[in-house]
């Protein structure tokens, strides 16, 4: 049995087919990500299994709404060692995808990843969000913004909606005790012009670990003061 069976499975559901030319560039991305783990922290998980079901199933739960579905632009707040942007940049090479991170050795990573594996449909950003998030050609400029492990559902707000354009979407991934922030965060998503439109069960990821996807939807325009300077929206989340 393929350790990619799950995610074969996964593709099946979204009416796609895992190709092997897929599964080669997964398999490589993968094992690039684990070999370069032992110099730089890329990711906790370090047995294969456990990386596919816990970083490419789960980076795929968002592929299933309609706000993912119609994007062409979407952009990865935090993307880390590229999750969620990758594994969704793999399947899907006709949208387009920005991943962003503070940290420019693991953006570095990714630039080169993204070229050895042929994914011209990834550009990877150095730079914190509330300063990309002030920059023209990037504030307003996305249909989708997905975040994933980065801050909580307040903070992330802050980072995450001012790329968002009018009428498109961000979603973020959540764990399953994420009510409290959640409900905390429901005056930072009407300031920055967001409206709650369902918090839903994710599946794919591994048992206990399954992920919910929290998805706000853009409604208005984010007021020229947010993101506020970096640090700010971390230690004084809107409340
Ligand atoms: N999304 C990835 C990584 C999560 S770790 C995953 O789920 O595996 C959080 C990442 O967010 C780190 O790589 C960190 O450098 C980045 N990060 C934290 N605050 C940030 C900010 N304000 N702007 C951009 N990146 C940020």
């Amino acid at each position: 049995m393929s350790e990619f069976n799950n995610l074969r499975d996964t593709f099946r559901r979204l009416g796609m087919e895992l190709t092997e030319e897929k599964e080669t560039i997964y398999r490589g991305y993968m094992e690039d990500i684990l070999e370069l783990n032992e110099s730089i922290n890329l990711t906790a998980i370090r047995e294969r299994d456990a990386f596919i079901a816990g970083h490419y199933d789960d980076s795929m739960a968002c592929a299933f709404t309609p706000e993912f579905q119609e994007a062409g632009r979407i952009i990865d707040v935090g993307t880390g060692g590229g999750f969620p942007g990758i594994p969704l940049a793999i399947a899907y090479p006709e949208k387009e995808f920005v991943l962003v991170d503070s940290l420019n050795k693991r953006i570095k990573i990714i630039v080169s990843l993204a070229e050895k594996y042929g994914l011209s449909n990834v550009q990877a950003l150095h730079g914190r969000a509330e300063e990309l998030g002030r920059r023209e050609g990037l504030r307003e400029a996305f249909d989708l913004c997905v975040s994933r492990a980065v801050a909580n559902m307040s903070t992330l707000t802050e980072l995450c909606l001012p790329f968002v354009r009018e009428g498109g979407s961000f979603i973020a991934y959540k764990g399953p005790g994420s009510d409290g922030e959640i409900a905390d965060a429901a005056k930072a998503i009407e300031i920055l012009g967001g409206s709650l439109r369902s918090v839903e069960k994710a599946y794919g990821g591994p048992e206990g670990t399954e992920h919910r996807l929290v998805i706000v939807s853009k409604k208005k325009k984010t007021p020229a003061k947010y993101p506020r300077k970096p640090g700010t929206p971390g230690k004084s989340p809107i409340k």
